[in-house]
């Protein structure tokens, strides 16, 4: 898979993701506010927090699909200052629910993320066919590139959105709930793939997982939002605490350390 370097190389120690003091507001709703994120190049870092806390809001923005003034810098550059074209072979982003175009096959839809390198009014060549389907390999989806998207079981679907954000080759991927769709073997498998292309390409990993012990197991820091604001940032153990999750989740909840980070059980409450 081609992995074509963005515009220009950004100075060493340049993060891949810089926010600073960001503002959102929908509708009139203040929704995150005075939010501060740092994701170093080759990074992994996973937003936490309960429904309704802005983290599909911060991905959102971060990817370049909510208007952010200043606000976030990537790569070292403005995200003000890029065109989509540089976007996108910058920034991949799989949204927590893709549209499904009627009618699509696999190979089509993950052929969309081939569009920032395939000239306007061109058409795809056969490299970016072939890496299309070296992506569906990694997936384990080989052999379902003519199925339509829509006959899909929804862990399948979920691996064909990941599927055309690879294929789109961009070093910073933006994943929102990448595994809540999928059982425990796939979520697995999925994880995996991220990381093991993060490894041998450099790829920067920001994203929002429901699961709190993959979450801790995957991520090299985590960052818990609640009410729009950063409530708690650091290393998994850090942030993975029985205290914060019964204060920002009002979770009954025992932490536990696993091999590969702090594992998260739900216990039900004692009765008063
Ligand atoms: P999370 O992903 O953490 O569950 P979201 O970022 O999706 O949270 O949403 C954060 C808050 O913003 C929610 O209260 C949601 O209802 C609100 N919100 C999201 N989109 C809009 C919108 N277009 N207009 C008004 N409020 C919105
Ligand atoms: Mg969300």
């Amino acid at each position: 898979m081609s992995r074509e370097p963005a515009s220009r190389e950004p100075a060493a120690g340049t993060p891949a993701v810089e926010v600073r003091g960001l503002h959102v507001a929908l509708g009139g709703t203040p929704i995150l506010t005075g939010v501060d994120l740092t994701v170093a190049v080759g990074e992994w870092v996973t937003v936490i927090g309960p429904n309704g806390a802005g983290k599909s809001t911060l991905l959102r923005a971060v990817g370049g699909l909510l208007p952010a003034p200043k606000a976030i810098t990537l790569f070292g550059t403005p995200s003000a200052a890029l065109r989509r074209r540089d976007r996108a072979r910058i920034v991949a982003t799989v949204a927590q629910s893709p549209v499904v175009p009627p009618g699509m096959s696999v190979l089509d839809y993950v052929l969309l993320g081939r569009t920032p390198y395939i000239p306007t009014l061109g058409r795809e060549s056969t490299a970016d066919v072939d890496a299309v389907h070296e992506v569906l390999g990694q997936l384990d989806l080989a052999g379902f590139h003519r199925r339509e998207l829509a006959t899909l079981s929804g862990g399948e679907r979920q691996r064909v959105f990941l599927a055309r954000a690879l294929a789109q080759g961009a070093t910073l991927l933006l994943l929102d709930e990448p595994t809540s769709a999928l059982d425990i073997g796939h979520q697995q498998d999925v994880l995996e793939v991220v990381d093991q292309l993060r490894r041998e390409h450099g790829l920067t990993v920001l994203a929002t997982m429901h699961d709190l012990s993959l979450a801790g197991e995957y991520a090299d820091r985590m960052v818990m939002l609640a009410a729009g604001q950063v409530v708690a940032a650091g290393t998994p153990p850090e942030v993975l605490t029985e205290e914060l999750l019964a204060t920002h989740y009002r979770a009954s909840v025992r932490v536990v350390p696993g091999a590969h980070g702090p594992l998260v059980v739900p216990v039900r409450p004692t009765r008063p």
